[in-house]
């Protein structure tokens, strides 16, 4: 089979759920047995995600090799419930740095090197790259921003190119929005109708309109966007809001969706099992009780918003394990600032659970150290990731190990207790101004005590884990805090980074910091050991 590519494209406005979709295209036409794999482009300069504010572009995803990435690439990999590798997402500033690493290599021999076709070639270039890698015979690849912008017009460039060559081999998908004015009011076409002439200037017609709307979109207004935007009324596809983002693979086969693509495309369709990704949707919707869990961090403001995007991942994981558990997971904010007001620490006994997720600077520090001492004090489920872990790491140096104003160096590098500490392969690059793509990233192995809780949960000694940090719990004091009764549950096969710290069951429920990111690696059908122990305890919180 001739490789077969699809394109996702914007229109209208951002937010609507592009990666969703595409994320949704990918499952139906895997469960119709094609080898599928996904790819993002990001339209800014930055070279890769990892230099952004979570608050401004919400949360860095990080792959397997490393890459520092789009949230999106974490939507892929869990509805495609397989790893993606860092080919497979590219932004203009990475394009750019490979265009211009080859014109100074002489790679283009001597002659002008120009935006148009060169950038688009290098485009390309990187889409069959990462599908060759990958052997996949669908690619489905999701432009970010919309149409009509700036900054995505090489890309759309590229699907023109393109598209030359592989004329039957393409489809083009454009997530629209129908906005309208009242709940009772008609859903307006006109915005979709600019975004596909925005698309027409760019040489491109969508074969596929995915109508975002709150409600269903009637046949009127299917036959009126058809009308207008020279389509068949067939593939003007509904896409209402739905209670849950998995619901809509199934949502989109009710429009037989995975059909047309086919059709486009001219495969032969192949028969459609999604057995086991509709018996997760199923118990989404199955669920007996609830669980609530309180999130505690800081990028969620966003103007008068509530800006969960930053920690996407971290909801997802509660998802599932919430839901493999047959419970219903009820999740909610906690701002870290306001927690540093000890009135507000009650508030906490309200959860089944709390998780202090990832994060970097001192912002909100203190709010998480007192979170994390009330929840040992009160015995509440606590998860910390990350940043969490290592503050969760300090509260005990200081409140248990009794080494007073014990700290990370990232917050106050003079303490005297330097109990978490920068790696010592971070402290050059720091020095050199060497931000990007520098920290210790992706995947590592590392070995799980038993008899711990770590290995209650993993069942296994060897695991592997992606990771995003630049400090680390300082080896010089792991001795001291075990004696003080921390273990440290988990650590790098040399033994000299720590992993997990956690205190042992007798003593708290579950009381345990990882490292690294498990909830990078949690998917619908696969949910992660850590967040499902996690979410057992805080089921049984008030048995305790
Ligand atoms: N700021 C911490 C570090 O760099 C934690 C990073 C994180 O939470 N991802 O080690």
């Amino acid at each position: 089979m001739r490789t077969k590519y699809i394109f996702v494209v914007g229109g209208v406005m951002s937010g609507v759920g592009k990666g969703v979709t595409a994320s949704s295209v990918a499952n139906i036409l895997q469960a119709r047995g094609f080898k599928v794999t996904s790819i993002k482009i990001d339209p800014y300069v930055n070279v890769d995600a990892g230099t952004m504010n979570p608050t401004e572009h919400g949360e860095v995803f990080v792959l397997d090799d490393g890459m520092e990435c789009d949230q999106d690439m974490g939507n892929y990999e869990r509805f495609l419930n397989k790893d993606i590798p860092g080919d497979n997402y590219m932004t203009t500033g990475s394009v750019y740095q490979s265009i211009i690493a080859k014109e100074r290599g002489l790679e283009y021999k001597g002659r002008c090197v120009s935006v148009v076709p060169d950038v688009p070639l290098e485009i390309i270039e990187r889409i069959n790259n990462a599908v060759k890698k990958s052997k996949a015979e669908i690619v489905v690849t999701e432009i970010g921003g919309t149409v009509g912008e700036y900054q995505n017009i090489l890309f759309l460039e590229a699907v023109r190119m393109l598209k030359i060559e592989n004329h039957n081999d393409t489809a083009l998908v454009l997530v629209s929005y129908l906005p309208h004015i009242s709940s009772d009011s008609e859903q307006k076409t006109k915005p979709t109708q600019h975004a596909v002439r925005a698309l027409n200037s760019a040489g491109l017609q969508p074969d596929i309109i995915i109508a975002r709307s709150t409600e269903a979109i009637d046949e009127k207004r299917k036959e009126k966007i058809a009308f207008n935007c020279g389509m068949a009324k067939g593939d003007v596809i509904s896409a209402p809001n739905v209670e849950s983002i998995y619901d809509i693979p199934s949502n989109f086969e009710k429009d037989n969706l995975s059909d047309i693509i086919c059709k486009k495309l001219k495969i032969k369709p192949r028969k459609k099992d999604n057995k086991e990704w509709n018996c997760f949707v199923d118990k989404t919707k199955n669920t007996d009780g609830e669980v609530r869990i309180g999130i505690v961090g800081k990028y969620f403001a966003s103007g008068n918003f509530v800006l969960a995007d930053a920690y996407i991942s971290i909801i997802e994981a509660v998802k599932h394990a919430s839901y493999a558990n047959n419970k219903k997971p009820v999740i909610d904010w906690l701002d870290a600032g306001e927690m540093e007001d000890d009135k507000n620490l009650q508030k906490l006994s309200d959860y089944d659970g709390i998780i202090i997720p990832g994060g970097f600077g001192d912002r909100g520090v203190e709010g998480k150290i007192a979170v994390i001492k009330y929840c040992r004090g009160n015995k509440i489920p606590i998860l910390g990731i990350c940043y969490g872990m290592q503050l969760m790491v300090v509260e005990f140096a200081r409140h248990v190990a009794e080494l007073n104003g014990a700290h990370t160096t990232e917050v106050n590098p003079k303490t005297f207790y330097k109990v978490i500490d920068i790696l010592p392969e971070q402290k050059e690059k720091l020095k050199q101004k060497d931000y990007g793509g520098s920290m210790r990233l992706g995947t590592h192995k590392a070995k799980v005590e038993k008899g711990t809780i770590a290995f209650k949960a993993y069942g296994k000694e060897i695991i592997s884990e992606r990771h995003r940090h630049r400090y680390e719990v300082n080896p010089d004091f792991v001795k001291q805090l075990e004696e003080k009764g921390i273990v440290f549950s988990c650590k790098s096969p040399d033994g000299k980074l720590v992993e997990i710290a956690e205190l042992p069951e007798n003593i708290h429920p579950f009381f345990l910091g990882a490292q690294f990111h498990p909830e990078f690696k949690s998917r619908p059908l696969d949910p992660h050991p850590l967040f499902l122990k996690f979410i057992k305890s805080a089921e049984k919180k008030d048995e305790i």
